[in-house]
């Protein structure tokens, strides 16, 4: 397909711009590793700045005080401005100024939020107007340090009303993006927000967590860039991150469909829904390093390879829900098609699920609100039962040692194993899994 903008589009996450030190990186990165052509470059909240604004937005829904929390994260912002600029420059005054504004729309969007005390059923709805303040003050930081033109997303990517992980509407989103950002890449590097998107009527949506990955590849998939840089703390894709395994390998080339196979049971390296929209229009991947940038990394596309060295894959907070039937019936499509409807409707996605004669079980991502709702809509036909507090572990590639070293000294709660993944759930375990 031919590729007319010979466009790069680059993705900072938030490790890679948490501090002044790291901007600087990260200009340094576009300006003197940037391939020649245009570039899109798409950013992250700032550090931590996600959770610590989901703790405040929480705090506010909740009717509680939210004040001493959010005073640091605005300090935060302005010591890297500080750091960045230069005293008293015009730049520091006018970025100070941006996001300034930022915080105060934000203080008196919580301050009437406190107020209002309203039901959890809208607790998705707001969050996305919270927590989507992050982007908006990083992009503004970044924008600036690069001399490059800022640019609000939400206006071109266009999603449904599902909160907290707007579905894209691509023939809207691939329209607007067409038809405004080429002319602005034309004039120089671009810097826009990874994470967000909105719906028709204006109302800001976010596109789940670490979705910026996926942010960077709708803009090259619209923009059919010649490839997607994600810039990451790591050397590349790994077979397991090193802050919980020891001893990790490097994929230097993998496939689209393995990559897709190995976000989907969270490798939290790439956001699930990235790969697609790449591998449509046959757009790679590279994964590199921002510490190392002229190291490889690992370039994901369209290959054929041999056998991969086992992924292990650890997921955190897991819930496993367990349902039986009150009167000893068997488990059967209709009990399963009524607790499907309910988990959909509490919106909790299945990680794993084993049925036997008289229960069903099924491992969620823990989520109180969601949960009490699944237990509103089902108590009445089933006894349910719940763990929290759990891990989930997938070992794609698996082979008998691996198994051992992930299983040996551990209970495991559901194991299930099919010809190319083992996968089971546990109690969290305070220590690293020990892996040779
Ligand atoms: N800032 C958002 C998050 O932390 C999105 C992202 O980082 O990709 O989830
Ligand atoms: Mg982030």
């Amino acid at each position: 397909m031919q590729k007319p903008y010979s466009l790069q589009v680059y993705k900072f996450g938030g490790a890679s711009v948490k501090d002044a030190a790291g901007i600087t990186n990260v200009v340094r990165i576009v300006r003197e590793h940037g391939a020649p052509g245009q570039v899109l470059i798409v950013v992250s909240a700032m550090g931590k700045t996600t959770n610590a604004l989901e703790e405040i937005y929480h705090l506010a829904f909740n009717g509680q005080e939210y004040a001493p929390k959010l005073a640091p994260l605005r300090e935060y912002h302005a010591r890297v401005i500080t750091e960045l600029f230069a005293d008293d420059s015009a730049e520091q005054q006018e970025v100070q100024a941006e996001v300034d504004q930022l915080f105060s729309q934000l203080d008196q969007q919580l301050a009437s939020l406190r107020q209002q005390q309203l039901h959890t059923d809208h607790y998705d709805q707001y969050y996305d107007q919270t927590v989507s303040v992050g982007e908006l003050l990083s992009t503004r930081i970044v924008a600036r340090a690069l001399g490059a033109h800022w640019l609000d997303c939400r206006p071109l990517l266009r999603t449904d009303h599902t909160w907290r992980e707007g579905r894209i509407d691509w023939p809207t989103t691939e329209h607007n993006v067409r038809e405004h950002v080429p002319a602005l890449l034309q004039r120089g590097p671009v810097v826009t927000q990874g994470f967000l998107g909105a719906t028709p009527n204006g109302q800001t949506t976010t596109l789940g967590r670490e979705g910026s990955d996926y942010t960077a590849a709708i803009f090259a998939y619209c923009l059919q860039a010649q490839a997607v840089t994600i810039w990451k703390d790591v050397a590349g894709l790994l077979n397991a991150d090193p802050k919980f395994f020891a001893d990790t390998v490097r994929y230097p080339e993998i496939s689209y469909q393995e990559t897709i196979e190995m976000a989907y049971y969270g490798a939290s390296v790439i956001h699930p829904k990235t790969i697609k929209p790449l591998a449509l229009r046959g757009i790679p991947l590279f994964v590199k390093s921002f510490l190392n940038p002229t190291a490889e990394g690992t370039r994901i596309g369209d290959c054929r390879h041999g056998l991969l060295a086992p992924a292990f894959i650890r997921k955190d907070g897991q819930c496993l829900i367990s349902f039986e039937s009150k009167d000893l019936t068997f488990i059967s499509e209709e009990n399963l098609e009524v607790i499907f409807g309910a988990l959909s409707q509490a919106r909790l996605k299945i990680n794993m699920m084993q049925n036997s004669a008289i229960s069903f079980s099924v491992c969620t991502d823990f989520s109180p609100y969601r949960l009490e709702k699944l237990l509103d809509l089902l108590r009445s036909q089933f006894t349910i039962r719940y763990n929290a507090n759990l891990e989930l572990y997938n070992i794609k590639n698996y082979d008998g040692n691996s198994i051992r070293q992930l299983t040996d000294g551990r209970e495991l709660l559901l194991e299930q194993r099919t010809r190319q993944t083992f996968q089971f759930v546990c109690r969290a375990t305070p220590a690293p899994a020990p892996v040779a």
